[in-house]
């Protein structure tokens, strides 16, 4: 994980405050509302506007943040 334990603690989805949970490695997972957020370059893109574009992607469907 990209992320430090530390930081995934405190990261919570914009949108509902629900905290996050890691998927794979470049991926941030609110399992209230089901919106993702990408992690580009160690950094955990946390937009609600981001989250949105994947709201509706499978998590296994999710592309690599790099290629964004
Ligand atoms: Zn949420």
């Amino acid at each position: 994980m990209a992320i430090s334990p530390e930081l995934l603690e405190v990261l919570a989805c914009p949108a509902c405050k629900t905290p996050v949970e890691p998927v794979g490695e470049s991926w941030l997972l609110c399992g209230a509302c089901g919106r993702k957020y990408p992690v580009k370059d160690d950094i955990p893109i946390m937009l609600i506007e981001e989250g949105d574009k994947y709201r509706d992607t499978p998590v296994e469907e999710l592309p690599d943040p790099g290629s964004l």
